[in-house]
């Protein structure tokens, strides 16, 4: 018989809950499924992405460029930052995961507004740092003012999840410069910008913009979503050099591979052409908000990739019925589903059970 297990681990493990990623669809009857539960893109990848992606597949004997050189200079050219201001990861999580290892450890505090991003909580809780969670206003916007007043000595981190996985909302300009004024200076301030190319609000401060003059924040971005490649894992940030040298201190050494390298040089200079596909998603997108209202549903404001319905008790039954038609979607039990925008076909098999629910 095998002896018990006694090795210990970091106390800050036990309570860490495990990801959750989305579900598939499960397979009904020989109809098609879809997967609306993780806000992937749902269009194939680009001709000139698949063959760039594929040339570099024949180096796999090889270690990929480490410093990701290539990589770092498409980036500073299409956001006008300096290669010192800009670090890779295997998609933005890891970035996140990083920037607290780096900055936060046992007895410190990290403010987030939740409902947020899943990854937050059990990020934080890995470092042995305390998650201050701030509710959401009732429009499930970030509620500012509350997070101004979590503020105390040991906070050392805030992360803004703008726009808002898994609610919709983007954080408006004038409510983000306020608060970024009344953050002491050695508090790090995270934009996670998981979304931002599906910004349609106008008046939206860029992350890009507001941390040129702010030391003490830092962006994050990523390939997953609007350039569709979240199967290779590529995100990256976009800091002050000090935030930037601490990221690459933490990091796993050849992190981002040389296939998910040349594919993200490759989706940048194809970018119009990806950036017409997230148009139609904005469109899609647009559509499913309207219709769900016009079914009586009360939907907050999207500019993501997703819409998110408040169902409280019935979530699960609701996730039940959308997947019996072969449709995944992301269930937060006793709370609400966020529905992800994907093909046509799947949005109107959700829209259809919507619809019924609310008879
Ligand atoms: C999807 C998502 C990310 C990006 O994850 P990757 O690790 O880059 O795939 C980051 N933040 C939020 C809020 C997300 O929803």
């Amino acid at each position: 018989m095998t002896p018990d297990n006694e090795v210990r681990f970091r106390g800050c493990l036990d309570d860490v809950a495990a990801y959750k990623p989305g579900r598939p669809p499960a397979r009904s009857d020989g109809r098609p499924t879809y997967k609306l539960s993780s806000n992937e893109n749902p269009y194939p990848p680009l001709p000139g992405v698949l063959a760039a992606a594929t040339e570099a597949a024949a180096q796999m004997n090889r270690y990929p460029d480490m410093g990701a050189v290539d990589l770092l200079e498409a980036l500073s050219a299409r956001f006008g930052v300096p290669v010192s201001d800009l670090a890779v990861g295997t998609g933005s999580v890891a970035l996140l995961y990083h920037l607290l290892q780096a900055a936060v450890s046992e007895g410190d505090e990290v403010i987030y507004a939740w409902r947020s991003f899943e990854a937050y909580p059990i990020a934080v809780q890995l470092t042995g740092a305390t998650s201050v969670q701030v509710p959401l206003t009732v429009d499930a916007r970030h509620d500012f003012k509350a997070m101004e007043a979590a503020i105390t000595e040991r906070t050392k981190v805030v992360l803004v999840c703008t726009p808002n996985n898994p609610t919709g909302p983007v954080v408006r300009a004038d409510e983000l410069l306020a608060f970024l004024d009344v953050v002491p200076r050695d508090v790090l301030v995270v934009l996670d910008e998981a979304y931002r190319e599906f910004v349609r609000e106008p008046g939206i401060v860029d992350g890009v913009e507001v941390y040129r003059e702010r030391p003490n924040v830092v962006v994050l971005r990523t390939f997953s979503k609007a350039y569709g490649l979240a199967g290779f894992r590529v995100g990256y940030a976009i800091g002050h050099p000090e935030v930037v040298a601490a990221i690459r201190k933490c990091a796993l050494p050849f992190g981002v591979s040389h296939v998910a390298q040349a594919a993200a040089i490759a989706s940048l200079a194809v970018e119009e052409q990806l950036l017409e596909r997230v148009e139609a998603l904005v469109d899609e997108r647009t559509r499913v908000v309207e219709e769900l209202r016009a079914a009586g549903w009360d939907v907050p404001d999207s500019q993501t990739n997703f819409v998110w319905l408040e169902l409280g008790e019935d979530t699960v039954a609701f996730a039940e019925a959308v997947q019996a038609e072969g449709v995944s979607i992301r269930p937060f039990a006793g709370h609400g589903a966020r529905i992800s925008i994907g093909e046509r076909e799947a949005n109107n098999l959700f829209l259809a059970v919507a619809r019924d629910w609310r008879k």
